[in-house]
């Protein structure tokens, strides 16, 4: 989406078409111990987790969370070599991803390309919470992991 392309844009509230980011959608968090963190988190946020879901393809069981407007993903790996399994070997648990709302997912990922930023995959696939998402790789967004998310229709 870029900027002034949209068609009777006046009718839209400004974030929905000054950027094709809309909001952040969730923070994920890499943990050893799903079910020890689900308890941490649900006394910290002061409300339970309210859906468990695999995503076999990944390798990981997420947890989530709703605190207001704010989601919060809890990420266990279900496997040794799994993604989120060395990201904790390398830097230990803690924040391992922002995941922000998209519009449009293909617009999104082909605008951060011809930007220069690196995508960790190339078509938008099937992730937790009926989302479609794209990666990009932390080196090209100063060490953060930034996912892309469109909830599919
Ligand atoms: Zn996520």
């Amino acid at each position: 989406m870029l900027f002034g392309s949209v068609q009777g844009k006046e009718d839209l509230n400004p974030a929905e078409y000054l950027s094709g980011m809309i909001r952040i959608e969730h923070i994920g968090i890499a943990v050893k111990d799903l079910a020890a963190a689900e308890e941490l988190y649900g006394k910290l946020l002061g409300c339970p987790s309210y859906k468990r879901e695999e995503v076999a393809s990944e390798g990981v069981i997420t947890s989530f969370f709703k605190s207001g407007p704010n989601k919060i993903e809890l990420l266990e790996s279900t496997r040794p070599d799994g993604p989120i399994a060395k990201a904790i070997e390398k830097r230990g648990e803690g924040i391992h991803h922002i995941a922000f709302e998209v519009a449009d997912i293909r617009a999104e990922m082909a605008r951060l390309k011809a930007e220069g930023f690196i995508l960790l995959n190339e078509e938008p696939k099937r992730g937790a919470d009926n989302k479609l998402v794209c990666f990009i790789h932390p080196k090209s967004a100063n060490g953060v992991l930034v996912e892309l998310c469109q909830e599919i229709q």
